[in-house]
């Protein structure tokens, strides 16, 4: 049995929906259906998710919800119509949207999540309610009920290990089941999200819960290229990765898949599967444990900018113990995540993302470093990009980095900082933001146009 997952794009329109639709039909091995919230229909529209933040917003600072409420309903109203459903899945979807303007605001940490889990929520119910009027013997079920049971951490839950054995319990069902993706139920009963764009990890914890032999990824695109399609013309398609390839292409931008849905059916071995709502014949991109090499060593180029590196020197810093500690310490107690961390001999370098940081962080973090570490100089520096090559083959290449370092050398780009894993999947250099497209396209043609 296959577990199916549909993003946003996928489900956006009726004529989307028929899509999603004929692809579950042809296949009665895809038994277990995710779904997202529905998605924008162009690019002026607006999700249901970014809609349900705004009702939030309006509720929570005491404003009429009339309209936010109104346009959220009518969203599925027109789904429902272009699609003739005439059972009365509306009656059910409009009372529930209306019904989060009666939650407590006082206390209540999972407020937000509930109206963030609503888009997904009633969709699935749409969707069931499509499925069963068009010959497929559907069922919708809330995660509640699927066994997606998660710790209370409001947009950031994770999944208690305890429950996968009620996950599969799901095999005893006989329907297609249509399961909400994004969020799951705290042991309380509360609704509580993954972080954005979680519903790919619904998918995953569902596969391996019920121990799917594939989770297919529905998305927009035929699967996922070696470069970002807005910086390289026409990058080359990648029809296998390895998970570890693909977590550090979708830590460093690669966003077709959330960063966090490749764990679940890592460690279940399920392969998966990336493939395009519009093109479902394409075979897309595998992504498995093992992937046959292909001879390149570089499969893919990722970058990410908005980082910030903490820089620190200090004569002799390698003989004083526990310097790494103390800087960390203090990052910790401030609440900042660290990314990377390369090191020379007298100075060491922390790389964060800036959205942790704010003008107020960097003053306290500038003080306690002080304060405590007396360093000879400490700086924050700000607009870098980090741009990974990735690929398994790596360790068994012999200069691959020096034909990267050769590559923006001679684009003219300066290497600020370079670092490798012990695991050699990858190669981070980390370069000023205002070069990052350079760098990809030098890179590109080094690895794929040489
Ligand atoms: N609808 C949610 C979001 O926009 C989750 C998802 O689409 O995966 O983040």
């Amino acid at each position: 049995m296959k577990v199916i997952k549909f993003g946003g794009s996928s489900l956006a329109s009726a004529e989307q929906l028929t899509k999603v639709r004929n692809i579950v039909k042809n296949d009665p091995t895809r038994k277990f259906v995710v779904v997202s919230a529905p998605g924008k229909r162009d690019t002026h529209d607006i999700k249901v998710t970014d809609a349900l933040i705004a009702y939030y917003k309006a509720y929570k600072n005491g404003n009429d919800v009339a309209e936010n409420q109104n346009w959220i309903i009518a969203r599925y109203q027109s789904i429902c119509d272009e699609l003739g459903i005439t059972g009365p899945v509306m009656t059910n979807i409009s009372a529930d949207i209306k019904a989060l303007a009666t939650l407590p605001i006082q206390g209540n940490k999972f407020l937000y999540d509930a109206f963030l889990a609503a888009g997904e929520n009633n969709n699935a119910k749409l969707i069931a309610e499509y499925f069963s009027e068009n010959g497929i013997n559907a069922k919708y079920i809330h995660p509640q009920d699927a066994g997606i049971i998660v710790t209370p951490e409001p947009g950031n839950a994770r999944l208690l290990p305890s429950s996968n054995e009620k996950i599969n319990y799901l095999n005893e069902l006989e329907e297609t089941l249509v399961i909400p993706g994004f969020f799951g139920v705290t042991e309380k009963g509360d609704i509580c999200t993954f972080s954005r764009g979680g519903s790919d990890i619904t998918g995953s914890i569902i596969a391996a819960g019920v121990h799917a032999e594939l989770y297919e990824n529905f998305t927009d695109v035929d699967g996922i290229f070696a470069a970002h399609p807005g910086i390289i013309n026409q990058p080359a398609s990648i029809s296998e990765l390895t998970y570890k390839e693909m977590r550090e292409l979708a830590y460093a931008g690669f966003s077709v898949l959330h960063d966090e849905a490749l764990l679940p059916v890592y460690r279940a071995s399920v392969p998966l599967v990336i493939k395009n709502t519009n093109n479902p014949e394409h075979p897309g991109t595998r992504i498995v444990a093992k992937r046959n090499l292909t001879g390149s060593p570089v499969v893919g180029i990722a970058a990410d900018g908005d980082f910030t590196s903490l820089n620190i020197s200090k004569y002799l810093m390698n003989r004083e113990i526990g310097f790494g500690r103390k800087v960390l310490h203090i990052l910790e107690n401030l609440g900042i995540r660290f990314e990377h961390m390369p090191t020379g001999i007298d100075d060491m370098s922390v790389i964060m993302r800036n959205r942790y940081l704010t003008k107020q962080i960097e003053r306290s973090v500038i003080q306690n470093l002080t304060e405590t570490l007396e360093p000879d100089t400490l700086h924050f520096e700000k607009n870098l990009s980090i741009i990974m090559i990735v690929g398994e083959d790596m360790n068994e290449h012999i200069g691959v980095t020096a034909r990267a370092a050769n590559a923006l050398a001679k684009a003219g780009i300066n290497i600020e900082m370079l670092s490798q894993g012990s695991s050699e999947v990858s190669v981070m250099f980390i370069v000023k933001s205002d070069q990052e497209k350079a760098a990809i396209k030098a890179l590109y043609q080094a690895f794929f146009e040489a």
